[in-house]
């Protein structure tokens, strides 16, 4: 280091300071967590600039998210001044790709503006490819063969590619079949997925040498931070772009591969040097980032996976606290003993900003988000929406608001054909205009149009099987506990085998938010009084600005760094989780230790690792075992502590065996399980009667016919033609048709003639 040092030279140490400066040839930075990977990547960045080796705009830069690529954008602003005019080329591979795309679209059948569809968008094409096949699509899925695609595609496979073994896994061999008409359409409506993002450039790059010698000579230096979690289309279009220059510099840390579900493949890393001979490979071993204990911890733990690369991690850090790991009695005491810590923390003057929760599964938020909102503390979730925000919960929700308040329109309409009850838009686009035109709700109006011959004898099934279930459900309503209420309404609708019957990656995760949804019924004396909870929680979205606590995944955490780090739910089961245990093998289990290692290496300061000892899983009490990876963490830097002391353990451990259900109401919380016994027996008094009068004030809404009709009057109806008035029912019509006979409609249908 000499005091000349341009200043994103400052403070680097050699090993950093060699991957900035060996500006030529491939160039492999193979380093654990916090060791100044992208730091150094950055550096680099900014000396190509700062020394006039390239402009921004010959610099091809690829980070994970579009959030790293904004910060890395910022961080070279600062370091070689705002000299530097954009950076066109530094994003994820799909905004690259698609940037690039748009300037070749011709070369794969598509015009530059074509768009890039969303998975519901994908969905619909799909299903109609399935159908126009003559194959059943509950057999045969749309979201399976989508989840096939994807992961062809990320492999690089267009449809021709596809070999009969995989294309054995959809409808008896038909799926690269399907593949082909699929992108075929795709062309017809000039779109693209976002697998074909990356595809189709990596097709246009092996195809048209003008192209790919094109961008080989605008690229004059190429940068990838997470390298280890690329695909193989990622590879081959990397390789392909930096084969001429061979200016290629990759950063990662094969510790961290945690998208292998997602098509990474890590043996990557390994083949750079293949690809690439005369590779520069550097190892940066000083950790800046976390205390000794916290990098002491990770290492233990991600040391019991085979078949690492392995390497040394040391830091300067002053020794700092042990890690603490948490012994809880269940969840809600898990998101209370949270909230807690991070009161304390406020309290000695620390920012909400420092500190983050970390959870395996999405539906593990649930517990914190409620208790969070229950004391007021500020909280964001990243990379994910809000629970009560998710797809599945909101229709969900729906079906039970529905139940809870016949008139709640918005609810039906989000429930009426889903799923799927081969109700068509014209049936539904008739119940709409009858429940304008006489002003009443919409589920009304259905029961109304059912006694009627307005719609085909199909549609008419479909609404009259939900609108029986609905009565049907409002009538449970009053007899069962609404968690038990809630589980069969998602069962008997078909909704939970929807998701069931879903293969996509997301499926599972969808289930687990349902499963948790119904706990979170438990803690709420009533249905109605579960509702309001939601809808302040629904409210209390978004406030502007101010410290917040960040709940995400570990997933959406590589890359970042916090003071403070909790780390929930560590129990068989839930991490490692149930699935990663049932597929038994060796690679998903150490898949998880990765995140593991991720997750811990994410603390600067501090972090808890908390368990607890029962979880509710489908209504029912499990004690559950510590995850094996808490056991794995070397005793000398963790600090083990139980919240369960003196009488009180005692006094659960008499409990524990059977996991007494009043255990949290016996400890005054005055909510959980207990409570909710208590609850259902309230359930009991309210329900009925509010369902009564919520059904008569429906009824009583606009039930009055039309004063401009009378009998024999000749009327026209959209559907029947012409007829003569034979019989008034309030609004109800019998008509005899001149040409369909005698038919009931409704008035609002009909216009005199
Ligand atoms: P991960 O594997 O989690 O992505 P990483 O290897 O990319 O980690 P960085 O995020 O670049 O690590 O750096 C970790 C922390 O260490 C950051 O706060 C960064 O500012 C700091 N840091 C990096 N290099 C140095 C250095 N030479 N001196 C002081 N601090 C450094
Ligand atoms: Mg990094």
């Amino acid at each position: 280091p000499s005091p000349d040092d341009p200043p994103y030279l400052r403070g680097l140490n050699p090993p950093q300071r060699e991957a900035v400066l060996t500006a030529e040839g491939p160039v492999l930075v193979l380093a654990g967590a916090g060791t100044g990977k992208t730091a150094a990547l950055t550096a680099r960045l900014a000396h190509l600039i700062y020394t006039r080796r390239a402009w921004p705009s010959e610099i091809l830069a690829v980070t994970f998210t579009n959030k790293a690529a904004r910060e890395m954008r910022d961080r070279i602003g600062r370091m070689v001044g705002d000299a530097v005019e954009g950076m066109p080329w530094l994003g994820t591979f799909h905004s690259i790709a698609a940037k690039m795309l748009r300037r070749h679209a011709e070369l794969v059948g598509l015009q530059s503006n074509f768009t890039i569809l969303d998975t519901d968008d994908q969905l619909r094409l799909l299903k109609q490819i399935i159908a126009a096949s003559d194959l059943d699509e509950k057999r045969w899925p749309a979201r399976q063969l989508a989840g096939l695609i994807d992961k062809w595609k990320n492999r690089g496979w267009t449809p021709s590619d596809v070999d009969a073994g995989e294309s054995e896994l959809f409808a008896n061999g038909r799926g690269a079949d399907l593949y082909a008409q699929y992108q075929a359409r795709l062309k017809a409506v000039n779109a693209c997925d976002f697998g074909d993002l990356l595809l189709h450039m990596l097709v246009i790059l092996k195809t048209r040498r003008d192209v790919l010698e094109q961008y080989q000579s605008r690229f004059k230096y190429i940068l990838v931070d997470e390298y280890q979690d690329t695909n193989a289309s990622q590879y081959l279009w990397l390789r392909l772009l930096a084969q001429q220059r061979k200016n290629i510099c990759c950063v990662g840390d094969d510790d961290q591969s945690i998208y292998s579900w997602r098509g990474a493949e890590v043996a990557n890393i390994l083949r750079f040097e293949k690809d690439f001979p005369g590779a520069v490979i550097i190892r940066l071993e000083q950790n800046y980032r976390s205390t000794p204990h916290i990098l002491g911890a990770a290492s233990g733990l991600i040391a019991e996976n085979s078949g690492r690369l392995g390497k040394t991690l040391w830091t300067e850090q002053g020794e700092g606290e042990k890690v603490r790991v948490l012994g809880v009695w269940d969840g809600p005491e898990e998101a209370r003993r949270v909230g807690e810590l991070i009161e304390d923390h406020q309290r000695r003057g620390g920012s909400l900003d420092d500190c983050a929760i970390l959870v395996r599964a999405q539906f593990q938020t649930r517990e914190f988000e409620d208790r969070f909102i229950a004391i007021g503390l500020n909280y964001r979730i990243v990379g994910g929406f809000r629970f009560y925000e998710r797809q599945e919960i909101r229709d969900a929700l729906a079906y039970l608001r529905v139940v809870n308040q016949p008139a709640d329109d918005l609810a039906f309409e989000r429930i009426v054909n889903t799923p799927k009850r081969g109700l068509g838009d014209k049936a539904l686009a008739k119940v709409h205009a009858l429940a304008r035109a006489q002003g009443i709700p919409l589920t009304l109006a259905a029961a109304r149009i059912l006694d009627t011959d307005e719609l085909t004898p199909q549609a008419r099934r479909a609404l009259g099987n939900l609108i029986g279930d609905i009565a049907r459900w409002r009538d449970m309503a009053g007899q069962l506990p609404h968690p038990e209420l809630a589980r069969q309404l998602l069962d008997e609708s078909g909704y939970t085998a929807m998701w069931q019957a879903d293969r996509s990656a997301d499926a599972a995760g969808r289930l687990e938010n349902l499963n948790e949804l119904v706990r979170a019924m438990e803690e709420y004396e009533t249905l109605g009084a579960f509702l309001e909870h939601v809808s302040l929680v629904m409210d209390n979205d978004e406030r502007a600005g101010g410290e917040q606590v960040t709940i995400m995944t570990i997933h959406a955490a590589k890359g970042l760094e916090f003071d403070t780090v909790f780390l929930a739910g560590w129990e068989e089961g839930v991490f490692p989780s149930q699935r990663s245990l049932d597929e038994g093998g060796n690679a998903s289990l150490e898949e998880e230790r990765r995140l593991a290692y991720v997750a811990i290496t994410r603390a600067r300061k501090r972090a808890y690792i908390l368990h607890a000892a029962n979880r509710r899983i489908y209504g029912q009490w499990t004690s559950s075992i510590p995850s094996r990876f808490v056991g794995e963490l070397p005793k000398a830097h963790i600090e083990e502590e139980t919240s369960m002391t003196g009488g009180e353990s005692l006094w659960r451990a008499n409990w524990s065996e059977r996991a007494d259900p009043f255990a949290n109401v016996a400890r005054g919380t005055g909510r959980g399980p207990g409570w909710q016994r208590a609850a259902s027996v309230g359930g009991y008094q309210t329900t009925p009667s509010r369902v009564v009068e919520a059904r008569a004030s429906a009824v009583s809404l606009g039930n009055k016919g039309r004063s401009d009709l009378a009998l024999g009057q000749r009327v026209f109806h959209q559907k029947f033609g012409y007829g003569t008035i034979a019989e008034i029912e309030g609004n109800k019509l019998e008509i005899d048709f001149e040409q369909a006979g005698r038919k009931r409609v409704m008035d609002s249908f009909v216009s005199a003639g």
